[in-house]
């Protein structure tokens, strides 16, 4: 039988007090809302044949099982996604992915244990890296189209883009520290759109310029600055290539400029610095994920926000040792 979720209020409409006062039984209506749409499917078969078994404490039949008819596996709404084996509720993934959602600068894992009375700081760790799994958008070839700005920084403590530019960066990379936590990260944006950003192992011109052509439409116009591993870029693009000298303390002529890639990196560094205070590089990549998203849904209100990155949870597992 083809099974409908019950029907609750829609979280997208739902304010932050009414989400901090959710139950189980609601928290499960939600989740169930958001991952079937068009009615409860077998993650294990995908056949919509299933039945809602009623909890049983004798048969020890915990509650939100479902039994599917087709391939006789049982699942729940966290089967398949980031929510799988937590011992977290769903009230408290509920608001956890209201929390990590709505604030700008994101919430470290201390604040997100305080806030909803988790038993320690590893599983409030584990909850935020397994929201930002969920907010992961997978990057398909030629998805930024138009005028894309690219731009690369770094993240924890590097002096600042201006004062390196002023001395070569290769001379600079070959001082870096083994050991430090000190990374290159880079964005790229469309004006008034959306935006990639990740960890790159370097910042010579085939690393940078592979990223480019993996992620930008070959119609594309590519901003960059003046560092000379973007050079040649313009033959793989139809708009071409177009460069703002910082060096020079020309930071906009007219169109051309990099203004949407340094708000960008405005928005990780203050994140990054101010509320998670240590991010090793291991995994700046979860970061990075978290604030393309954020960027990325901007536009719609906090609670359609949350519905996204909720939307986001299946078919992705976070395994740990
Ligand atoms: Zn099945």
């Amino acid at each position: 039988m083809k099974l409908t979720p019950p029907k609750f209020k829609n979280l997208s409409d739902m304010a932050a007090i009414d989400v901090g006062q959710l139950k189980e039984n609601q928290a499960r209506k939600i989740l169930e809302n958001i991952r079937w749409k068009d009615g409860i499917t077998c993650p294990h078969c995908e056949s919509k044949d299933v039945t809602k078994l009623k909890s049983d404490k004798k048969k020890k039949t915990r509650d939100g099982v479902i039994q599917c008819n087709h391939c006789r596996k049982q699942f729940t709404v966290t089967t398949g996604t980031v929510m799988h084996s937590s011992h977290i509720t769903l009230r408290q993934w509920v608001q956890a992915f209201y929390s990590v959602c709505t604030h700008k600068k994101g919430v470290s894992a201390l604040q997100l244990q305080r806030n909803l009375g988790l038993g320690s700081y590893r599983s409030a760790w584990y909850l935020s890296h397994r929201i930002r799994l969920a907010m992961r958008e997978f990057v398909v070839p030629g998805l930024l189209k138009g005028t894309v700005e690219v731009d690369e920084t770094y993240i924890g403590g590097r002096p600042s883009k201006r004062q390196a530019l002023t001395e070569d960066k290769e001379t600079r990379k070959s001082k870096r520290g083994r050991g430090t936590d000190k990374a290159p990260v880079m964005v790229l944006v469309e004006r008034n759109g959306r935006s990639v950003s990740r960890p790159v192992k370097n910042v010579t011109g085939e690393t940078l310029k592979s990223a480019i052509r993996e992620t930008v439409d070959k119609k594309s116009v590519i901003m960059t600055d003046e560092w000379k591993s973007y050079r040649g870029i313009e033959k793989d693009f139809e708009g071409g290539h177009k460069v703002v000298n910082h060096g020079e303390g020309i930071y906009a002529v007219g169109i051309v400029n990099t203004n949407t890639a340094e708000s960008y990196f405005a928005i990780l560094k203050r994140g990054v610095h101010g509320t998670f205070h240590h991010v090793s590089k291991k995994h700046l990549f979860r970061y990075c994920d978290e604030f393309s998203f954020k960027w990325n849904h901007r536009r719609v209100n906090d609670g359609a926000r949350v519905v996204r990155a909720i939307e986001g949870m299946e078919g992705k597992r976070m395994r740990y040792r």
